[in-house]
């Protein structure tokens, strides 16, 4: 089981499944969120959901802090949200969709639940790119991706993009 993780790329089914509730937290959740982070800092992502590397599992991984030098990693297990409000804006890409960029409009401010990785639950509100990046990656468990969320002229111009740009298979 020492297989490395893969990113997996528009097209890939994984990606469009519901994730299903995790349902242990233990050291192998533990060793495969070390390699979801590991892999998240290679390529430089916001967030990596468990559905990105081919696992359909409620789970997924933030650091927003990045490009500010200091890591913060962030791991949510079986996340909720409670309460959403307001409405912000942002470009938004995905590792899924190497290359693509676009903006999306999201709720501005979110009070969620979720459980850490030592399997405590914990709630929090979230504002920013914080709020953005967690529904982002919570769209993900959901099987959703942020170029569900483009108007119609937009997905056409992104269908051509992807014919043109997508990453070719090995
Ligand atoms: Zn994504």
């Amino acid at each position: 089981m020492e297989e490395e993780l893969k990113i997996r790329i528009l097209g890939d089914p994984v990606l469009r499944e519901k994730a299903q509730p995790v349902t242990e937290i233990n050291g192998e959740l533990r060793d495969f969120i070390g390699k979801m982070a590991e892999m998240m800092y290679k390529v430089k992502g916001l967030g990596l959901a468990a559905n990105q590397v081919g696992v359909a599992k409620r789970f997924f991984i933030m650091d927003i802090s990045q490009k500010e030098g200091k890591p913060l990693l962030e791991v949510y297990i079986n996340p909720e949200i409670i309460e959403a409000e307001g409405i912000t804006e942002y470009e938004e890409g995905c590792l899924s969709i190497p290359g693509y960029y676009a903006k999306v409009e999201r709720y501005a401010k979110l009070f969620i639940k979720a459980y850490d990785i030592e399997g405590k639950p914990f709630e929090r509100e979230l504002t920013g790119l914080h709020a953005i990046a967690f529904q982002h990656e919570y769209d993900h468990l959901e099987g959703i991706l942020f170029i569900d969320k483009l108007s119609p002229l937009k997905k056409e111009l992104f269908k051509k993009w992807w014919k043109k740009n997508a990453p070719s298979k090995k």
